[in-house]
């Protein structure tokens, strides 16, 4: 049975999400209104400007009604702006942008800095057997993840160190990079498989 999956298009990057679980077999619905919510088995919550989508999930009054969906259990996953929104702690947000805290990591707004604001760079992920092209724009920095979240990729920082760009906890995976913005479809691949 194909999977009946949301993707939140509220703005940034849901056509390319669309895309890719199309390409997969599901079944996808726009996410733009609390009654969108209805009758999904998954949502994708995109890369774009998070507080844009805070503001705009707020005022569509959807806010509330995903958040409980999530805490009950729907399995999400967020990319970039996508992954602010579902962190428990975020730096250099906006003092009015909400997130779902739903995922026991601190990230930073914009963390990678200004110069290499947007970049590439092959990533080895946990479970795949080739590289997995990342690409990073003005992406969120996991500064730190509780034990219990899983970390499935990280990245080398110029400064030396590393940082997660991949990792899920329970029903929450996210990640810093775009993985809709190449052809690569292993990661929405995963995170289908997962809902079996
Ligand atoms: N910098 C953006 C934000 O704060 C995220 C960028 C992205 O999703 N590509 O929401």
């Amino acid at each position: 049975m194909p999977k009946t999956v949301g993707v939140l298009a509220l703005q940034g990057a849901s056509r390319e999400h669309t895309a890719a679980l199309e390409k997969l077999g599901a079944n996808v619905l726009q996410v733009r209104m609390p009654e969108h919510l209805r009758g999904l088995e998954a949502l994708v919550i995109p890369g774009g400007e998070s507080t844009t989508i805070s503001m705009l999930l707020e005022s569509s009054g959807t806010f509330e009604p995903l958040a409980d969906l999530i805490s009950e259990g729907l399995p999400v996953l967020g990319t970039c702006a996508g992954m602010i929104l579902l962190a428990k702690d975020v730096i250099d947000g906006r003092p009015d942008q909400k997130s779902f805290a739903q995922i026991d990591i601190t990230v930073r707004r914009n963390g990678f800095g200004r110069q290499i604001a947007s970049f590439e760079s092959d990533l080895k992920i946990s479970g795949f057997t080739t590289p997995f092209r990342g690409v990073f724009i003005r992406a969120p920095l996991v500064q730190s993840c509780d034990p219990s979240v899983e970390t499935l990729a990280t990245i080398e920082l110029d400064g030396g160190g590393q940082s997660t760009v991949l990792c899920r906890q329970r029903n929450v995976t996210v990640s810093s990079f775009h993985p809709e913005l190449t052809d690569d479809l292993r990661i929405h691949q995963m995170f289908l498989e997962n809902l079996d």
